[in-house]
């Protein structure tokens, strides 16, 4: 006999299963005894509860691109996947827009500009969800512009579990004090998994207020984009830490908020040379700059005189169309691949020896097609906040870089780890293997978790993983753990300790 398939609850014999137990690195496998798939926060609440009550061990997901084995480890028994409460509407009271935790960051930018002509800095990937993006802080290409995505968030919606295993809706809200000022506080940057179920986020711009009815920020009318691919074949170790050391100097001159160079934003991939060329992607916001100059001044200042040669694609195109195609969807040969990632927020650059390392790391016999460091554009408008107005700490760095690696083999785990693990701890070797809250550099991003971070193997500084994320900021987000989630219903390996 076959049994009913059911909208709502997917076990291991229904067909939908495998790929739900995908997630986007697929190093990890999340197998529960079912999902289910919610409709309404109130779907949330139901599933929440009674799981709860019946002492069974569960886990969320939005998007499913998770660096780290958050959502399936250790065992769960229910995951809820959120995909399904994806819905862009105007807030109930007031200005601002309320954006289900399932959604896309494409469907919510879609959604925003289409319906409203604005924008949020959210993150350059599209597929990845808001539920995880946001309450880690969020960033992206409009970021040096308009801060993080928590900078404009106004209220989180969070289905709790109290001491009594009671499970309720609250709203938390940006004016909130006391407890309900801490759990709002608390998703502005101290990463998700932690508190309770986010079933929506509302954001309202208190200074883009008069910018229309919405309350958010106009997104530009068109943006100067650029795809400048650099070949290794015509980059020496000379030229390569030139090229490094000005980007960063550029960034380091240009850090500060409110000045027209925050409208520009560039994705630098270092790659292995296996894959034959470094790729810069730079986009900057063409109502500020019509001519691009800006841009243009950037891209030639980092090559001038040095024997790099950059093959620019590109042109002007319409926000949409522009944000689409810088867009790093879930981008091709990494589809479907076992990876692995590391980060760190810079304050200054880096030395010559250390771009050095970087040269002769990426110049290595290693066989990743995929491998790659991820030089961001950081600063501007994120840093006039102060470390402690959002759980994200990080206000006075100028560059952010991801560390990465992507394989197809599970027999290859143990020589990818080894090649990002020697590359980044001899990179930071000054300090200890990690970017410590020092002068250059100033720990990591939540959001691209790192469980190496934990082991005093790979982390030999003085600062513990939780100091690298969150700085000083770890007190209150305890605090809120143990009134807000005092069962430790929410945990995974790296989750607010109660
Ligand atoms: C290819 C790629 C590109 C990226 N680009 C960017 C970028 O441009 N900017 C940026 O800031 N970050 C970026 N990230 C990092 C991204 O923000 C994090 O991976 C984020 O946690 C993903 O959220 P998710 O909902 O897709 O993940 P999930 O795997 O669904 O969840 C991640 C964590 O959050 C928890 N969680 C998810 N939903 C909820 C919820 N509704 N309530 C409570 N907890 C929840 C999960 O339990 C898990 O612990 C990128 C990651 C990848 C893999």
């Amino acid at each position: 006999m076959t049994l009913p398939m059911s909208p709502f609850t997917v076990g291991p014999e229904d067909p939908r299963y495998l790929e739900l137990s995908h997630s986007d690195n697929h190093r990890f496998a999340v197998e529960p005894a079912e999902f289910h798939l919610p409709r309404t926060p109130d779907d949330v609440v139901a599933s929440l509860r009674k799981a709860v009550a019946d002492g069974r061990a569960v886990a969320c997901r939005s998007g499913g691109h998770c660096g780290q084995d958050f959502v399936g480890s250790p065992r769960r028994d229910l995951v809820l996947d959120l995909h399904n409460l994806n819905t862009v509407g105007r807030s109930a009271e007031g200005p601002g827009v309320r954006i289900g935790a399932g959604a896309t960051v494409d469907q919510a930018q879609k959604a925003l500009f289409r319906r409203w002509n604005a924008s949020l800095p959210l993150g350059a990937c599209s597929a990845v969800g808001m539920g995880g993006l946001v309450a880690g802080g969020g960033y992206g290409p409009l970021s040096r512009q308009l801060g993080l995505a928590v900078d404009h968030l106004h209220a989180v919606e969070v289905a709790v579990v109290d001491e009594s295993r009671d499970v309720r809706l609250v709203t938390a809200r940006a004016d909130d004090t006391g407890d309900l000022g801490d759990l709002f506080w608390a998703h502005t940057g101290g990463g998700g998994g932690n508190f309770g179920v986010v079933t929506a986020y509302e954001f309202r711009s208190p200074e883009h207020l008069a910018a229309g009815p919405i309350g958010l920020a106009r997104a530009s009318s068109r943006l100067h984009v650029q795809k400048i691919v650099y070949p290794w074949a015509a980059m020496d170790e000379e030229s390569f830490v030139t090229v490094m050391r000005r980007f960063f100097a550029w960034h380091e001159r240009h850090g500060a908020p409110e000045t027209p160079e925050n409208s520009l934003f560039a994705s630098f991939f270092v790659n292995h040379r296996n894959s034959g060329f470094l790729q810069l992607m730079v986009q900057q916001d063409a109502d500020v700059d019509p001519e691009g100059k800006i841009l243009r001044d950037f891209v030639a200042s980092l090559t001038e005189g040095t024997r790099a040669v950059g093959i620019p694609r590109g042109g002007v195109m319409s926000w949409l169309t522009g944000t689409r195609y810088m867009s790093q969807a879930d981008c091709g040969d990494v589809m479907g691949a076992r990876s692995a990632s590391k980060s760190a927020y810079h304050r200054a650059t880096p030395t010559d020896d250390q771009f050095s390392v970087l040269h002769r790391h990426l110049n290595s016999d290693h066989p990743g097609q995929a491998s790659y460091v991820m030089f961001n554009s950081y600063g501007g408008e994120i840093n006039r906040r102060a470390p402690s107005d959002t759980a994200a700490p990080q206000r006075d760095s100028v560059a952010k870089s991801s560390w990465f690696t992507a394989w197809q083999d599970a027999s290859m785990d143990e020589l990818h780890l080894g090649w990002l693990r020697g590359l980044y701890e001899e990179f930071f070797a000054g300090t200890g293997g990690v970017p410590v809250t020092g002068d250059r550099t100033d720990g990591c991003y939540i959001n691209y978790p790192d469980t190496d971070l934990l082991d005093a193997a790979h982390n030999r500084s003085e600062q513990p993983w939780h100091h690298l994320y969150y700085k000083d900021n770890y007190a209150r987000l305890r605090s809120a753990k143990r009134t807000w989630d005092p069962l430790n219903v929410f945990h995974h390996a790296m989750s607010v300790e109660l």
